[in-house]
C-alpha cells in the first residue's frame, strides 16, 4: 500500500489524529494554512472526488457532519469556517486519497488563487 494517507488510517504513519471511527479519519493537517486545518478522510481508498457514486453518497454527508462537530470542538463555528474538496491537477490535489479540508480560526479569502 503506497498511500501516505490510507497509512494514517491504519496507524502505519503518525498524525494528530482529531477523529477515528470505522469509515472516517480526521487529523491535522502537517502544513496548516489556518489555525485549524484539519483533513477529513474516508478509510475506503477513492484516489479523486471523481471516483465516488452514488452508493457512497452518506459517505460524503457523513464527511460534512464530521466537519461541523468539529468546528464546534475547535472553536470555529461561531466564527465560521471553509470545507475544501480539491480533485485532480487544476483543483490543486496533491495528495490522491479523497480529503476534505476543514480549516478556520482566522478570515478566508474569495476567490481562491
Ligand atoms: P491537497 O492539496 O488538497 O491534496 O491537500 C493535501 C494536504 O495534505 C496538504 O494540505 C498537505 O499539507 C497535507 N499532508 C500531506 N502529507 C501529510 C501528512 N503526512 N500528515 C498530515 N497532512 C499531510
Ligand atoms: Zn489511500
Amino acid at each position: 500500500m503506497e498511500c501516505i494517507f490510507c497509512k494514517i488510517a491504519c496507524g502505519e504513519i503518525p498524525a494528530k489524529i482529531a477523529y477515528k471511527d470505522d469509515t472516517l479519519v480526521a487529523f491535522h493537517d502537517i502544513a496548516p494554512q489556518a489555525p485549524t486545518h484539519i483533513l477529513i478522510i474516508p478509510v475506503k481508498h477513492f484516489s479523486t472526488i471523481q471516483e465516488l457514486t452514488p452508493p457512497d453518497r452518506e459517505l460524503v454527508g457523513e464527511m460534512v457532519l464530521l466537519a461541523n462537530r468539529l468546528a464546534l470542538k475547535e472553536k470555529i463555528a461561531e466564527g465560521g469556517y471553509r470545507l475544501v474538496l480539491n480533485c485532480g491537477k487544476h483543483g490543486g490535489q496533491t495528495a490522491y486519497h479523497v480529503h476534505m479540508h476543514l480549516l478556520g480560526g482566522r478570515a478566508m479569502h474569495w476567490p481562491p488563487g
